[in-house]
């Protein structure tokens, strides 16, 4: 049980570590600075061999060549922010665009290519703490923004992630993880057999660039319904290149933890739930996966073999008036929480 930290390398002159988290159980979750990056998960399965359930690489390397966001942090803005601008208090901030015309994941050089600032903090619960300080005007986006992740590894297998920011002007705000997941421990199992259930009634739906439309639209009678849990595969030959789509959760008040989602895996026997305090979730069948990356376990990420699950405020906020505000203001508090649970199957 604890923490131990190994050197890992060193990115624009900064040493990069890797962090493994341990719980009683001897189950671990493995974090490094570069990026604020969860690179394993790893926990036991039905018959008790021990495997990671999300994807990853052991060394820091092909973290360099850009994967599509493997496990790590995302900001200042996850997801798309359309045309690469927006306008807040008359003034239009032109941002960094890098998904052809549009704004993906914070930009040229997002909160998952930083190196952050790592601290080991002396609690009985294996933690660790990051703070990376975005300064007034990178990527476009006004303000210094303080920010800090926790991360916290549970006796009952649950990875807890804080996000806390403060800014000096007014901005844009929205953070999450971008964890892969693939329960079965092997990428080789395309996640289309694995269980779905998501708590939300309705859905984002979005333009060919995938920027939203702006609509709130019932999941009822579409593919995009998970209220009643059903395997990812069921229906997504009917979603043109896959589920790549924000969810509008059925919260009930907007600062609880709550269960949001479920994903169980029957060659493993495990089960993933979700907790959020966030408004959405961003569904993602790995639609763009096309072998370029090989996991940990050897086998090429291809199409749908990592599913993500990514807490966050709906997509292009900023241009949207009538999704839930995501400018944050001088003297207030950005405080959200997700939870990530392994266990096994009922
Ligand atoms: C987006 C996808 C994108 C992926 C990797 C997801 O959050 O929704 O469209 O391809 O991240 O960049």
């Amino acid at each position: 049980m604890g923490v131990t930290k190994k050197d890992w390398g060193e990115v624009d002159g900064k040493k990069v570590y890797l962090f493994t988290l341990v719980n009683h159980k001897g189950d671990s979750v493995t974090i490094t600075n570069y990026g604020g990056t969860v690179t394993s998960f790893v926990v036991p399965d039905k018959n008790g061999n021990r495997s990671s359930v999300i994807v990853g690489f052991d060394s820091l390397q092909p973290y360099l060549q850009k994967p599509p966001y493997f496990g790590a942090t995302i900001g200042r803005f996850a997801n798309r922010i359309g045309n690469a601008k927006f306008t807040l208090d008359n003034k239009t901030y032109q941002l960094n665009a890098n998904d052809g015309k549009n704004t993906l994941h914070g930009g040229l050089k997002g909160f998952d290519k930083v190196v952050w600032d790592a601290s080991v903090p002396s609690d009985s619960i294996p933690s660790l703490v990051l703070n990376y300080e975005s300064k007034d005007g990178e990527e476009g986006f006004p303000g210094n923004l303080k920010v800090q992740v926790t991360y916290t590894l549970s006796d009952d297998d649950a990875l807890k992630i804080e996000y806390d920011a403060q800014t000096d002007k007014p901005t844009p705000v929205n953070l999450t993880n971008h964890s892969y997941f693939n329960l079965s421990g092997s990428v080789k199992n395309l996640i289309l057999d694995e269980t779905l259930w998501i708590d939300a009634d309705k859905y984002t739906p979005v333009d060919s660039t995938l920027i939203p439309t702006g609509e709130i639209k019932s999941v009822k009678g579409t593919p995009f319904d998970f209220t009643t849990a059903k395997k990812v595969g069921r229906d997504i030959d009917s979603v043109k290149g896959g589920y790549d789509h924000n969810f509008v959760l059925n919260r009930k008040d907007s600062t609880s933890l709550e269960k949001v989602a479920e994903v169980s895996d029957s060659i493993s026997g495990r089960t993933l739930e979700v907790y959020t305090t966030q408004p959405g979730i961003q569904f993602y069948t790995g639609n763009f996966l096309d072998g370029t990356f090989r996991n940990r376990d050897g086998n090429l990420l291809t199409k749908h073999s990592a599913l993500t699950l990514e807490t966050q405020h709906y997509p292009d906020s900023p241009n949207k008036p009538g999704f839930p505000t995501t400018i944050l203001k001088p003297g207030e508090k950005f405080h959200e929480v997700t939870t990530y649970k392994i266990k096994l199957n009922q």
